[in-house]
């Protein structure tokens, strides 16, 4: 079968693409190993919410319409507002269908699948960025007595037999994990490295509406010093809850789980932590507190300081004086660990020499440039810092599908930069039409 392009995978960040490339009146096929959105469905854990507020779920031509803007949808709702998103815009998704090879061909690609051939003029990457957990090679020293498991197939506390559990990660799977496994009566211990410390309210509104409005989720990738570094930034540590609880450090020490540094080491069933615990969490403070530096300039220079509460700061980080710096796994303290380390994508199938020694796709916003026709989307910061969010995935296609569409017309246009929009293409509803507008509805 011969169609112009394929998008490999029909999550978010495929779908976004179908509807842009629909847009340009591109041929194309969707090829998804499972169900549209299958990823909110099979591979998050029972209690997830989303972290950001609904509002925030916007595809192109779509937004968040329900009557809870200001909440936090299930993955079950989420997955469902993917798939309706699907049908809206009659996505030619083509469902049970893995792509096991992608490769050259012919000055295009050759796509193989479980169902059948393509061949195709351009390729877009959405398979997700999260699809494999990372573990880092010390699990291999751990007890063989003690029960492992990621947050892909973890699914609630009742996984894990009783006994102390060990946390590895403190992003934002690792605090929400640690946090629901402890108040279900097994005593946490959280290992602790680099993270980003985050409030979910700050001076009465989201964190999320602040970095939105502020422009911070919209900072572009060729504007950062350092994209390397940049695209390896943890997630902020929040969780969305109805009671828009605080899931930092110190609300964990405030319900018993004891932190203690990175894991460095794995000796004879002793787990190592790096002492480096105090310096971590305060370069943590110091950077939440420039983030609220920029929220709060960007509050005066829109004229807000008298429509919302003060500026304020938080407690620093309070971490344990002298932090554990080891723990004999062989006693049978621990009788769990978790392993909320990271992510990776899986690019097993893709027989194209573009991959780096790290698993991930080297690539220029997006643009797969030593493949060209090749495009990938929803990876972290892949053109803008909320790329790996439902909503980067809608600005990011946008952005995308110029770039596509000029490599098909065959054009010598620059293929990185942006083009208008395509006549009749729907640009996708804000929740206010300025920054000025959203500032409007604070005294409401
Ligand atoms: C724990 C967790 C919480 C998150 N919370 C939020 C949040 O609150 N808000 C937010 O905006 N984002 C959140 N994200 C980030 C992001 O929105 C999700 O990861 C989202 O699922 C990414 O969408 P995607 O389309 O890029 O990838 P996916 O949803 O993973 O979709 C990719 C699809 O490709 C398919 N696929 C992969 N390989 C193949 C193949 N070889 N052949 C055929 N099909 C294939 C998969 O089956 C899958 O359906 C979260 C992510 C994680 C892991």
């Amino acid at each position: 079968m011969r169609t112009a392009t394929v998008v490999v995978g029909a999550g978010q960040g495929g779908l976004a693409m179908s509807r842009c490339l629909t847009d340009r009146s591109i041929d194309h096929v969707l090829l998804e190993r499972g169900e549209v959105a299958g990823s909110w469905r099979s591979q998050r854990w029972d209690s997830l919410r989303l972290l950001t507020p609904n509002w925030q779920c916007r595809l192109p031509g779509k937004v968040y319409d329900g009557d809870d803007a200001d909440g936090f949808m299930t993955c079950a709702e989420v997955a469902d507002f993917i798939a309706s998103y699907a049908v809206e815009i009659a996505a030619p998704v083509q469902i049970g269908t893995t792509v096991t090879s992608v490769s050259r061909s012919n000055g295009g690609y050759h796509v193989a699948t479980d169902q059948g051939e393509w061949d195709c003029d351009t390729v877009v990457l959405a398979g997700g960025a999260f699809n494999k957990p990372h573990v880092p090679p010390l699990a291999e020293g751990v007890p063989a007595s003690i029960r492992q498991v990621t947050p892909l197939a973890y699914r609630n506390p009742d996984d894990l037999p009783d006994g102390g559990v060990l946390v590895v990660g403190a992003s934002a799977t690792g605090v929400q994990l640690a946090h629901e496994i402890q108040l279900s009566g097994r005593p946490v211990t959280l290992s602790v490295g680099e993270h980003v410390r985050g409030p979910r309210l700050y001076r009465g509104q989201d964190i999320h509406w602040w970095m939105d409005v502020a422009g911070v989720l919209d900072e572009r990738y060729d504007e950062v010093d350092d994209i390397v570094r940049a695209r390896r930034v943890p997630s902020m540590q929040i969780a969305g809850t109805e009671q828009r609880s605080d899931f930092d450090l110190n609300a964990l020490t405030s319900i018993g789980v004891r932190i203690v540094g990175r894991l460095a080491a794995m000796r004879d069933g002793v787990a190592l932590f790096s002492w480096s615990l105090r310096n971590k969490c305060e370069l943590a403070d110091l950077k939440l507190g420039r983030l609220l530096t920029t929220i709060d300039e960007w509050a005066t220079a829109s004229d807000l300081d008298g429509t919302v509460p003060p500026a304020h700061r938080f407690e620093p980080t309070a971490v344990p004086d002298p932090p554990l710096l080891m723990l004999d796994l062989n006693r049978g303290e621990i009788a769990s660990i978790v392993w909320a380390s990271g992510f990776r994508p899986d690019y097993s199938w893709l027989d194209v020499d573009v991959v780096d020694a790290k698993g991930m796709v080297r690539h220029d916003g997006g643009v797969v440039t030593e493949s060209p026709g090749m495009y990938l989307i929803g990876t972290p910061f892949l053109r803008r810092r909320k790329s790996s969010f439902i909503d980067g995935a809608c600005d990011d296609a946008q952005d995308l599908i110029g770039a596509l569409a000029a490599y098909l017309d065959g054009t010598a246009a620059d293929r990185h930069n942006v083009l208008p929009p395509a006549p009749g293409e729907v640009p996708t509803p804000r929740r206010g039409e300025t920054p000025a507008a959203e500032a409007a509805s604070f005294g409401d």
